[in-house]
């Protein structure tokens, strides 16, 4: 199939859409047809608010899910609705098998999409055409070098910089995601913003959340309101235009009045988006997490191996799955540590 967009051929679907199936589908009626699966647990770069100091206890390389189980146990959520895959980590690409795991997924006739912190894509641009992945989130959290380096604990401003406007010159959709945090980078909310006066990009803002070991602490939320008063400060009121809010969205998006691009923000601590959530995670060694906020996961590479149904247990883990952040309905429960102590750390997680 030719594809107008990234003017390549992309691989023909071979699997048919189903509607999302009751084992999809929560106690509270949401129906999940999104999954993110996290490709690896390491990471080229160290985000203070995403790996711990110290690092993490890696998994065992033979307890990781192997390129066909990840494909594998991908097919049954497809089959049950799944239509949308997002691949992140720990960092993606650094996996050696990407290339495969990527045309392999193609094959799952799924919109597919990545997030990654960039300093790798320039390796992995024709796959991403051959393949037809469009959807290409990046982590930029300061478009200053040396805060780049203090945040990411690597001097690799250059390169992200560069291969992000090498995606967007190539035609992907990109989306720039900021983790914003007080006395690091709100300074510069303004300077990312401006970023979308003559790119094509999508620069979103994300609250910082709490996750074991990232030393968050409520003091350094950047809240909605307060990217909102910077951005009319600068910009002015009357040049604020909100955007339609996507499906299930994430992010509240709004755009600079004669801005090519456009921004969002991403407040899943100050204003969450539980009732429109459609997403389950998948980490590297095969565990559902049926909220990004919760500690309980289900095994499902175990039971896969063991040649068992995982339709089963995929459903009891969305049946426990509850109404808002893991059952932290209010601010202060979320800003509990010890609530978050016995979850993973985002990197281990998959974001
Ligand atoms: N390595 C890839 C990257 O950085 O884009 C993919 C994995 S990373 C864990 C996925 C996303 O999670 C990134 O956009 C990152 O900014 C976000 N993230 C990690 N820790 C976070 C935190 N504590 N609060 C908010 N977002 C976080
Ligand atoms: Fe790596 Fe992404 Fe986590 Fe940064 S946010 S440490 S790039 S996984």
């Amino acid at each position: 199939m030719y594809c107008m967009f990234l003017k390549s051929y992309v691989a023909p679907n071979t699997t048919l859409m189903t509607k999302v199936t009751p084992i999809l589908t929560d106690t509270h009626g949401r129906t999940h047809n999104y999954l993110r699966i996290s490709l690896s647990e390491k990471c080229n770069l160290r985000c203070t608010y995403c790996m711990p100091h110290d690092g993490i206890e890696l998994t065992p390389s033979e307890d990781l899910m192997t390129a066909d189980e990840i494909i594998s146990i991908a097919r049954v959520f497809v089959e049950n609705g799944v239509d949308k895959i997002r691949l992140t980590g720990g960092e993606p690409l650094v996996r050696k098998d990407f290339s495969y795991i990527l045309e392999e997924l193609s094959k799952l006739g799924v919109r597919f999409s990545i997030t990654t912190n960039a300093l790798l894509t320039h390796r992995f641009i024709d796959d991403f055409k051959r393949f037809g992945l469009q959807d290409i989130n990046v982590s930029l959290d300061s478009l200053n070098a040396e805060k780049f380096k203090f945040i990411t604990r690597r001097d690799q401003y250059k390169k992200a910089f560069e291969n992000i406007n090498q995606l967007i010159a190539e035609g992907f959709h990109v989306k720039v995601n900021a983790v914003l945090m007080k006395g690091f980078n709100e300074d510069e909310i303004v300077d990312f913003i401006k970023l979308t006066k003559d790119r094509d990009l999508n620069v979103r803002f994300i609250e910082f959340m709490p996750f074991d070991g990232n030393e968050w602490n409520k003091n350094k939320l950047v809240s909605q309101a307060e990217i909102l008063n910077r951005v009319n400060d600068h910009f002015g009121i009357e040049a604020l235009q909100p955007l339609v809010n996507e499906k299930n969205f994430t992010a509240r998006n709004f755009k600079i009045k004669g801005f090519k691009g456009s921004f969002g923000i991403i407040s899943s601590v100050t204003n969450p988006f539980c009732d429109s959530c459609n997403r389950i995670r998948l980490t590297a060694n095969g565990r559902l997490k049926n909220c990004l906020f919760s500690n309980a996961e289900t095994d499902l590479l175990t039971p896969f191996r063991a040649g068992e149904n995982l339709e089963q247990l995929i459903d009891k883990a969305l049946n426990k799955k509850e109404a808002v952040r893991a059952g932290m309905t209010d601010f202060d429960q979320l800003t509990n540590p010890d609530l978050h102590n016995n979850n993973r750390s985002m990197i281990a997680i998959g974001g």
